[in-house]
């Protein structure tokens, strides 16, 4: 990951599972996008990447919202604090789902035993 970004490119660190670029704006500030299962996933073709889900800079001065897109910017509404607090809850709520799926699951046949064993008193 280079320390000077240069606008208009998304730059993609797959040891370090994260990707980078200037703010779409023009207001120079540079986005780092975590990636992963529950994070953001970059997708490549002959078109360019495309960055889902969308990019929302709520913590910059700019505020700027948009879709990176097959190397295109699509731009997306500003959200209001509303939609940002529902948007934060919603990526919580994914990532606990994601989480929770993958926890060890106790199978039915050891739930059972454990059932005969207080019946017998075991
Ligand atoms: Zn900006």
């Amino acid at each position: 990951m280079p320390k000077l970004l240069e606008a208009g490119i998304l730059y993609v660190s797959e040891d370090f599972h994260t990707a980078a670029h200037i703010c779409a704006c023009g207001c120079g500030q540079k986005v780092r996008t975590p990636l992963g299962p529950t994070e953001w996933t970059v997708r490549n073709d002959t078109r360019g990447p495309t960055l889902r889900p969308s990019v929302g800079n709520w913590q910059l001065p700019c505020k700027s919202h948009y879709l990176i897109t097959n190397g295109n910017v699509q731009w997306s509404n500003q959200w209001t604090e509303q939609q940002i607090c529902a948007g934060r809850q919603k990526e919580h709520a994914r990532r606990t789902e994601y989480y929770e799926a993958r926890k060890p699951q106790v199978s039915w046949w050891r739930q059972l035993l454990d059932l005969v064993r207080q019946k017998l008193g075991l």
